[in-house]
């Protein structure tokens, strides 16, 4: 058997971690033909767009795609294309879990999360503009029962299916009243649908001053667009940061895969990020692609690296100026060892 996956390799760090991620997929013996396509700003002057429609082709007549960070300006500029290739291809879903690592330093251990944020709709509907130029703007929050409901769904099923315990859905219900109203009821009917998973809900800020404090009390979390955004961050943070918390945005028969983490402009061309979010994410592909065995080695390569050490990036070093950590290839090159 052999596939073929769309693979963007991004800007900033994404072309160095995507590369290790390559060779690291390459190693299990999978079949695997790369088709590697550009996006960005530095394709805007050839193509007139950050994110050509040759682009969005190639990942709907692969069906899987993988891809490294993308830079987007702040406050000015190009739209996310991050943001609108989810969009475009309708990846309602972006899964992001948090696993603690034996050997991470991390304020916990032994946490096992699942952050399912919904990736279409919400504040980052890409609708605002200035009502007052230079004094006032405002932003639209779409929520809609359709999304919300097949997020819910997708968190329920995906609960079902991997043996959890609990979804929690988190909201601002008590202020948005309309649109977070409209998605904690439609959470709560589809929970009724799954009376063996265990089902309660949170207000977005007692969430994460409780996940900071008790993130053991969690499971599943089910959460719209921006809200999502920000607390698969926070529960990175909980498991050692973003050099080793992978990413999946999801579709009806679609997939793409990519870190939690963004292109971390500075440290672009050093050889110096994890390159470990992005090959977990490459897990995540061998997964979905059916190719549980090489996931599953490619997991544990990971772990016993990580566990050791040894050939860790300075992420993961007890001090960050460690002078023994080791760069993005040659942690790629011990997890390949390791295989
Ligand atoms: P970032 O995730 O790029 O970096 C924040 C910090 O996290 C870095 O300074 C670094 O200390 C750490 N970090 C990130 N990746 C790491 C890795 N692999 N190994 C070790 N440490 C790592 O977030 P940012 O600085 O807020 O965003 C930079 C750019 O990335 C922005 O243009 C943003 O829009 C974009 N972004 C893209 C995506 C995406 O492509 N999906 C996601 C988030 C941010």
């Amino acid at each position: 058997m052999s596939y073929t996956v769309t693979l963007i390799p991004g800007d900033g760090i994404g072309p160095e971690v995507s590369s290790a991620m390559q060779r690291v997929i390459d190693a299990t013996g999978v079949k695997i033909e790369w088709e590697v396509q550009l996006a960005g700003e530095a394709v805007i002057e050839r193509y007139g767009t950050p994110l050509p429609e040759h682009v969005l082709e190639s990942i709907r007549r692969n069906k899987v795609g993988i891809k490294g960070p993308i830079t987007t300006p702040v406050g000015k500029g190009f739209r996310s294309v991050n943001v609108a290739l989810r969009k475009a291809l309708d990846l309602y879903a972006n899964l992001r879990p948090a696993v603690s690592f034996e050997g991470v330093p991390a304020p916990y251990q032994g946490v096992d999360l699942v952050v399912v944020r919904e990736n279409t709709e919400g504040l980052y509907s890409s609708i605002e503009h200035e009502v007052i130029a230079g004094e006032a703007a405002e932003a639209i929050r779409i929520i809609t029962r359709r999304a919300s409901e097949r997020i819910v769904r997708f968190a329920f099923d995906y609960a079902v299916k991997h043996g959890r315990k609990q979804v929690t859905a988190v909201h601002k219900g008590n202020i948005l009243k309309v649109t977070d109203g409209l998605y904690l009821n439609t959470a709560k009917q589809v929970a009724a649908e799954y009376p063996q998973i265990a089902f309660n809900d949170r207000i977005i800020d007692n969430c994460c001053m409780q996940l900071v404090q008790r993130p053991h009390e969690y499971d599943v979390l089910v959460l719209t667009n921006m809200f999502g955004d920000i607390v698969s961050d926070l529960c990175a943070g909980l498991v050692g940061g973003l050099g080793v918390t992978p990413g999946a945005n999801i579709g009806v028969d679609t997939a793409v895969f990519e870190p939690v983490h963004g292109s971390a402009p500075k440290y672009t061309g050093q050889n110096k990020v994890n390159p470990v979010a992005t090959i977990r994410s490459g897990v995540m592909m061998l997964e979905y692609l059916g190719e549980t065995e090489a996931a599953a080695r490619v997991e544990s390569a990971v772990r016993k690296v990580i566990r050791e050490g040894k050939s860790v990036t300075y992420d993961l070093k007890a001090h960050r100026d460690d002078p023994t950590a080791v760069g993005t290839q040659e942690m790629a090159d011990a997890i390949i060892a390791a295989l």
